[in-house]
C-alpha cells in the first residue's frame, strides 16, 4: 500500500482504455498516464486508493521498444493525442487487442472472423476538422490551442500535427484580428467575453475551407476587417459565425450566420459529393472513412434489390454510399440540419432511392415500423446499418431491429465497449457475429472504429 507523493518504480505491462500504462508494485496496481507497455518508469503517486493508485510519470528508466519521440512538442500536455509516444504499428496492435478484449469480456463473443486493423498510410494531418478553444494566459494574452486532458486549461497550439497544415496560417490571421480589435476571449467561470472557439473544416478532396467563430454574442467588432483578412486565404469558401450564449460545455450553439461566401463546404468520400454545414457531423478522416464504408458495403453484400435502413445516418454518408447498390435506403438522424444536408446530398448526387427521417432512431424506427404494413419492404429490410455515437444504440432500437429481422446487420462503431454490449443483445436475439474489421480513423488517439457483420442465425 502506497500513499500520495510516494515515488515508485514499476514495469508497465498493460494499457488501459484511455491509453494509460498499467503496472504493479508489490502486487499493487498503478495507472501511469504517458507510459506504455515495455517501459520501466518512475512515477509519483498522485492519488492512492485501497487496491490501486494513479501515478504521474516522472521519468522513463528503461524505454519500451515501442516508445518513440512524439512529433508534437505539446503531445503530453494536450488532451488530444494519448498515444503519440507509441510507435504507430504498436498503436494498431493495441487497438486490435482492445476490440477483441471488449468483444470477449463485455460481449462474451469469441467466435468470429477477425480481420487485421487497417491503419493509415500517414497518421498525420488527417483530421479535416479542428475546434480550438480561445482563452487568456496568466499574462492576459489571448491564446488559441487545445484543452489539456480532463481540464479546461488551454495548451497553446495552433499547429497541430494531426490537423490540416493550413490551420496555423488561418489561426494567425484570426489572432491578429482579435489582438488588433481587442476582442475578449470568452471566460468560462464568469460567462463573459466574446470568442469561445474557432472551428475550421477542410474538404481534403476539394480544397475548400470553412472557418466558423463561435461567440458568446451575435456580432464581432469590425467584422469586415476579419472577412477581408480571411477571404483571401487559399481555399477559403465559407466564413461563418455561430452564436452560443449558453453556459455550457457544448461547443456550438444552434444559430449560425454566414459572414462571407457559402454557408457550407463540399467534400468527397469515394465518388460521392457531400455538402457540410457547420452543425453537421462529417467523418473527420475521409480517406479512412472511405475504406470503412467500402467494408460496410462489402459486408452488406447488396445486389440491387435490397431494402436497407441506415440508423444514425448523419448527412447521409453511408445511406448514399449504399443507395447506388440497393433498391431503397431509409435513413434516420436526430439533427435536422444534418437531414437537410442529407436530402441535398442525395439530390446533388442524383440519388433518388433514399428517404430520410428526422428524430431519435429509438423513437422514429419503432413508430415507422409499428405503422408500416407488415408485409412492406420498409418493415422487412434485408440489411440494417447502425452507426451510433459512442454511447451505442438504445435498447428500444435494438429491439425493433430484431423485430424487423433483416438477414444482415452491419454495426459501424466508434466505441468497442458499447459495441460489445450491443452485440451481446443482438446475439441473444438470433444474430451471430460473423466478421469484425477495425479501421484506424484516429491515429495517436485511443479511439478505434470497427465495422461488424452480424448475420441472422438460420433456424
Ligand atoms: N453515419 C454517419 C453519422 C455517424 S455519427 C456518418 O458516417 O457520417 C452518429 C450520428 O448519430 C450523428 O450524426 C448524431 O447526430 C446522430 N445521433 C445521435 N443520437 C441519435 C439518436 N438517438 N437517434 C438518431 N441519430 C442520433
Amino acid at each position: 500500500m502506497y500513499k500520495k507523493d510516494d515515488n515508485v518504480t514499476l514495469a508497465i505491462t498493460d494499457l488501459g482504455t484511455d491509453g494509460e500504462g498499467i503496472g504493479k508494485v508489490d502486487g499493487y496496481t498503478v495507472f501511469v498516464k504517458d507510459a506504455i507497455v515495455g517501459d520501466t518508469v518512475e512515477a509519483k503517486i498522485i492519488k492512492a486508493k485501497k487496491n490501486y493508485a494513479y501515478g504521474r510519470l516522472i521519468s522513463v528508466i528503461k524505454p519500451s521498444p515501442d516508445r518513440v519521440q512524439p512529433k508534437c512538442p505539446v503531445a503530453r500536455a494536450c488532451g488530444g493525442c494519448n498515444l503519440q509516444h507509441m510507435d504507430y504499428r504498436a498503436q494498431l496492435r493495441f487497438k486490435e487487442q482492445l476490440v477483441r478484449g471488449n468483444l470477449e469480456h463485455i460481449g462474451g463473443i469469441t467466435e468470429y472472423e477477425f480481420f487485421p486493423i487497417i491503419g493509415m498510410d500517414n497518421p498525420y494531418n488527417y483530421r479535416n476538422k479542428a475546434q480550438y478553444p480561445v482563452g487568456k494566459n496568466r499574462s492576459g494574452d489571448t491564446v488559441i490551442g487545445f484543452y489539456a486532458g480532463r481540464t479546461h486549461s488551454i495548451i497553446p497550439n495552433t499547429d497541430c500535427c494531426i490537423g490540416a497544415p493550413q490551420n496555423a496560417g488561418i489561426l494567425a490571421i484570426i489572432k491578429k484580428y482579435l489582438d488588433k480589435n481587442k476582442v475578449e476571449p470568452y471566460h468560462e467561470e464568469t460567462h463573459t467575453g466574446l470568442v469561445r472557439h474557432i472551428l475550421i473544416r477542410t474538404g481534403f478532396a476539394t480544397g475548400q475551407i470553412m472557418v466558423c467563430l463561435v461567440i458568446n454574442g451575435s456580432k464581432l467588432p469590425n467584422e469586415s476587417e476579419l472577412i477581408d483578412a480571411l477571404s483571401g486565404f487559399a481555399g477559403m469558401t465559407s466564413i461563418m459565425l455561430n452564436e452560443n450564449c449558453q453556459r455550457t460545455n457544448v461547443i456550438l450553439g444552434d444559430k449560425v450566420r454566414t459572414l462571407w461566401g457559402k454557408s457550407y463546404i463540399e467534400d468527397y468520400i469515394g465518388d460521392i459529393l457531400f455538402r457540410i454545414s457547420p452543425l453537421s457531423f462529417f467523418q473527420i478522416n475521409p480517406s479512412q472513412t472511405r475504406i470503412l464504408y467500402e467494408k460496410a458495403l462489402e459486408f452488406a453484400a447488396l445486389t440491387g434489390n435490397e431494402t436497407v435502413w441506415d440508423m444514425y445516418c448523419g448527412i447521409g454518408t453511408i445511406s448514399l454510399f449504399l443507395a447506388r447498390h440497393a433498391k431503397q435506403v431509409y435513413g434516420v438522424e436526430i439533427v435536422w440540419q444534418a437531414i437537410d444536408d442529407a436530402r441535398q446530398n442525395a439530390a446533388l448526387n442524383n440519388i433518388t432511392n433514399v428517404q430520410f427521417f428526422v428524430g431519435k432512431a429509438e423513437e422514429v424506427v419503432p413508430k415507422v415500423y409499428g405503422e408500416a404494413d407488415r408485409g412492406s419492404n420498409m418493415a422487412n429490410p434485408d440489411v440494417i446499418v447502425v452507426d451510433p455515437p459512442r454511447k451505442g444504440c438504445d435498447e428500444a432500437l435494438l429491439a425493433t431491429i430484431a423485430a424487423m429481422s433483416p438477414q444482415r446487420v452491419i454495426y459501424v462503431s466508434c466505441d468497442s465497449a458499447t459495441l460489445a454490449r450491443d452485440l451481446k443483445y443482438l446475439t441473444a436475439k438470433g444474430y451471430q457475429v460473423a466478421k469484425v474489421q477495425p479501421v484506424d480513423q484516429f491515429g495517436h488517439s485511443v479511439h478505434v472504429e470497427c465495422v461488424v457483420l452480424l448475420s441472422k442465425v438460420q433456424k
